[in-house]
């Protein structure tokens, strides 16, 4: 494109002032105050030129995807997010930080491979194993790494899955998630994260005498291998049972990176187990390895979880093999529990303080509640799925008066309040009588 300084920007023998044609062979043009003036195609090389830029091409109305805009960020930045969210479960998120960074790492250089590149290496896709009971972070590590690396990411169960033939949906409708939540773009979606959930729920059941097929277990694992590995999937655009005579999408899953999860009750003896012939004598440990009794115990011994653990648990080789990465979650701790209500970013106390400062009334908690409101979700076992239900509880009779209340300015939830002993304590606005203030009222 050449750029011509004439002013000869109107009437039949206006040219284009970019590419120097005149209107005769371009047809209309834009021209400016200043006298000069673009004819239409060139309007589009300008408008393509910052769209490249921008890395996004409209294309039928979706951003294109540009692999060279999409930044992997390093192991270490990547737990700190984490950090921001999720509480303890150090080994669980370093683990994840680097198969994050390595699968973004590899999907990258893949496509910007050049032939003279090629050495022969492949690298292989690190889809990843997460063990640990329920409420401990699982779901949220995933759903915090997808927000992260800003990818389309979905949540499927495997109990919903059955193997073609039985009453169920196919495996491609975990994929058909997460073109769903990629809002249909198919490029999108085939670097998104699938979390599947309940993966423990399809193990090869030993005690399945059935002569005909293990329906929940090991046709689950067979179908699900192939979207593991990668494969062109052909995805049925409305969901449901795949049939002839049906348009598919095709969607390549060789970089989708799956994340399963499962509380896998009852692994834990196995592994035990395992160990427990190891100290007998099948392996001689050095000092630092030394297993000692309290290793032993339930919380940590996921820890020490080995391929052939998952084997006898009841998952196929293939299946394992296609999830080179496992890592435990541990139970979380009172303490954790205690931080869990106060300190991640989006922390449940946090949410209820500016949900009652839209009322214009100030929510404290004090540290003996926060403690009680730990030591009760331990006792119910939830993990940290408990702490929601509990506060929510809590607050409902505060959460219900509120909005009706313009004298009160302060709530204070204290642990006599939380055990269900006391009402809570309730500062009013001072322009209301201060006889009231030493008044504890239940607020509903
Ligand atoms: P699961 O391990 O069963 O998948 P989730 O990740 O769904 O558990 O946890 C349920 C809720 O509990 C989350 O939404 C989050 O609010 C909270 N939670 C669980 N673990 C943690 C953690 N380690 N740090 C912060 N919040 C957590």
């Amino acid at each position: 494109m050449s750029r011509r300084n004439n002013n000869n920007t109107k009437g039949p023998d206006a040219t284009c002032s970019f590419c120097g044609r005149p209107s005769s062979k371009v047809g209309q043009m834009i021209s400016s105050p200043t006298g000069s003036a673009i004819c239409k195609e060139c309007i589009g090389i300008c408008g393509g030129m910052f769209e490249e830029e921008a890395g996004e091409k409209v294309k039928g109305g979706k951003k294109k995807l540009n692999l060279a805009k999409l930044k992997v960020p390093n192991p270490k930045d990547i737990m700190t997010k984490l950090d921001d969210y999720v509480i303890g479960q150090k080994f669980a998120k370093k683990v994840l930080s680097v198969a994050v960074h390595n699968h973004y790492k590899r999907l990258k250089s893949q496509h910007f491979l050049k032939s003279d590149d090629e050495d022969g290496v492949e690298i292989d896709k690190s889809n990843v194993m997460l063990l640990g009971p329920t409420g401990s972070g699982k779901t949220l590590l995933a759903q915090t790494l997808a927000r992260m690396m800003d990818v389309p990411f979905c949540i499927c169960d495997a109990t919903t899955v059955t193997e073609a033939g039985y009453v169920g949906e196919d495996v491609e409708n975990i994929i058909l998630r997460l073109v769903q939540a990629a809002d249909y773009d198919v490029e999108r979606a085939q670097i998104g994260i699938i979390y599947i959930d309940e993966i423990d729920k399809i193990a090869r059941r030993t005690e399945n005498v059935s002569i005909t097929r293990d329906v929940s277990g090991e046709g689950v694992q067979q179908a699900l291998l192939k979207i593991l590995e990668g494969t062109v999937a052909n995805v049925p655009p409305k969901g449901g049972r795949k049939h002839p005579h049906q348009e598919y999408l095709q969607v390549d899953t060789s970089n989708i990176l799956f994340l399963c999860a499962g509380a896998f009750v009852g692994l834990e003896k196995i592994v035990q187990r395992r160990l427990g012939k190891q100290v007998l004598g099948f392996r001689r440990f050095t000092e630092s390895e030394e297993v000692r009794e309290e290793e032993l115990d339930e919380k940590n011994i996921l820890s020490r979880i080995e391929p052939e653990d998952l084997l006898k648990f009841g998952l196929i080789p293939e299946f394992v093999g296609r999830i080179p990465v496992t890592v435990a979650l541990h139970q979380l701790t009172p303490a954790e529990l205690e931080r869990i209500l106060t300190e991640p970013k989006n922390a449940l106390t946090k949410q209820f303080v500016k949900l009652l400062g839209m009322e214009n009334i100030e929510l404290k908690f004090t540290d003996d509640a926060i403690t009680a409101i730990a030591e009760q979700a331990v006792e119910k076992g939830t993990g940290a799925r408990g702490l929601r239900s509990l506060i929510e509880s809590v607050m409902l009779d505060v959460m219900y008066e509120a909005p009706s209340r313009d004298d009160i300015t302060e709530y204070v939830i204290t642990k006599e309040a939380i055990d269900g002993l006391a009402p809570f304590s309730l500062r009013d606005a001072p322009n209301v009588d201060p006889k009231n203030e030493k008044k504890p009222r239940r607020s509903a």
